[in-house]
């Protein structure tokens, strides 16, 4: 039985394990690398196998990091199965259009640069039609069942906490008359996250991936979220201003929504209006409403929509974005991009930024060089949109919004194996995380392994 690491080794991104075994070859997960010029190029080089050779897909969770290359895949050859939970299905229908229609854009762009510069034009990595043809390969999988994967190969999906339709994947291969099970982590969430739960624990493996974004760090618990939220909300409304939320559009602008949706419920909801103004974070959240089943089981008993407020309003066109800027009221207004390198939040910045009343407030990682990361820092203006715009509304942060569990939180979960597998592999985290959780792991008797980007080991 063979393993190669194909992607998240070493990053974050690129998602990618081949399995070779019981003469089938399996993978998990198909991410785009995503990042710096020198990962995403990683994205034009082909594959490190014959995607005609692969039987089958098993994704663990619609991020486009684990997704984002499937239709790639397609393009080249593969017609297996692709084995996912529901919602995942949903979620990558939406994501993976998303994600044709900016590669199309960015070709485009591109294409310009490399006209001037006397370069062969390159091609887009998929198209919508491609994004179709994976769509019909998809299958659904219920937590907790097993599912027959080849002859000798079974699959079962867990939750994994992270976001709606996260998925551990443990699989159980016969080979040689010796069955062995390998568990996938996929990403795994905090633990007691308020929407989706805690990662599950599998006490029994051969070998185990862990993923390890967070190896070395810790970071404030998701339950301060909520509460730290409705201050700032609070804030802004007391002051008379408009509170600005660069949102990742999927689990972090449902997230928000649901904080407001009971702060409604419960009558202090100031403020005249919240929009929700992102084409994809209107469609994931109706994919959210839609699987409302999935969550803790206290969310279906508190709300039948969990994500649908009398105040909230959905701002599909663009021409309804811009219309919102003549809006002189308290609001609040969820946009993406998450880090302001693009989207609909830019003009909103561009009209409400220089304003003292109103706030801008980050949920989620800002990356060196990112809009995001420049305000945050401090900039007293920045230019953007062939403008120079001064910064004089309020800039905060909230750490806790995280769907990823901290070191603690990693630990936490491999010393759910009550026999200590074989192997730990450490995979999906930079190198000074995924060695900060090696450390760890040693200290309490855990073999490991740091995976590296194209290596393969034999199990
Ligand atoms: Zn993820």
């Amino acid at each position: 039985m063979k393993l190669t690491f194909n992607g998240a080794a070493g990053m974050v991104t690129g998602s990618c394990y081949l399995l070779e075994a019981a003469n089938e070859r399996i993978l998990v997960d198909c991410g785009m690398f995503q990042g710096p010029k020198e990962i995403t190029r990683l994205n034009y080089e082909p594959f490190r196998f014959d995607p005609k050779k692969i039987s089958c897909l098993l994704l663990t969770h619609a991020h486009i990091d684990h997704s984002g290359l499937i239709p790639k895949l397609v393009r080249n050859g593969f017609r297996g199965k692709i084995i996912a939970t529901a919602p995942t299905v949903d979620l990558s229908r939406i994501m993976l259009e998303d994600s044709a229609n900016v590669n199309r854009w960015d070709t485009e762009y591109e294409n310009k640069r490399r006209l001037r510069m006397g370069l062969a034009p390159r091609k887009p990595l998929y198209e919508l039609a491609d994004v179709k043809m994976a769509m019909k390969l998809f299958s659904k999988v219920e937590y907790g069942t097993p599912c027959k994967v080849a002859d000798s190969i079974g699959a079962t999906f867990h939750p994994a906490g992270h976001i709606l339709g996260a998925s551990i994947i443990e699989l159980n291969v016969k080979e040689g008359g010796k069955e062995k099970k390998i568990v996938f982590s996929g990403d795994l969430g905090q633990w007691d996250n308020p929407l989706v739960g805690s990662p599950t624990v599998i006490e029994s493996a051969d070998y185990v991936l862990v993923e390890s974004t967070y190896g070395n760090r810790p970071h404030e618990s998701t339950r301060m979220s909520e509460r730290l939220f409705a201050k700032e909300v609070m804030g802004t409304f007391g002051r008379g201003g408009i509170l600005m939320i660069p949102s990742f559009a999927v689990e972090r602008a449902q997230e928000l929504l649901y904080y407001l949706h009971r702060m409604e419920r419960d009558k202090v909801l100031p403020g005249e209006m919240v929009f929700l103004d992102s084409p994809l974070a209107i469609a994931a959240t109706r994919v959210f409403n839609e699987h409302a089943g999935q969550f803790v089981p206290g969310i279906q008993k508190e709300f039948r929509e969990p994500f649908a407020f009398r105040k909230l309003k959905f701002l599909e066109s663009a021409e309804e974005s811009m219309a919102i800027n003549g809006y002189k009221k308290p609001c609040i207004i969820i946009a993406g991009s998450g880090m302001c390198t693009a989207g609909r939040i830019r003009h909103h910045l561009k009209h409400h930024l220089w304003n003292p009343k109103n706030t801008l407030l980050f949920v989620g990682y800002q990356a060196e060089g990112t809009l995001g990361r420049v305000i945050l820092e401090g900039a007293k203006s920045v230019r953007m949109m062939g403008i120079e715009v001064a910064v004089k509304a309020r800039v905060r942060k909230i750490d806790s919004f995280s769907s990823h569990a901290d070191a603690t939180g990693l630990v936490e979960w491999v010393r759910g194996f009550k026999v200590k597998p074989e192997k730990v592999f450490i995979v999906h985290g930079e190198t000074d995380s995924a060695l900060g959780l090696e450390t760890e792991l040693n200290k309490l008797g855990f073999d490991t392994h740091v995976a590296k980007l194209g290596e393969s080991v034999e199990l």
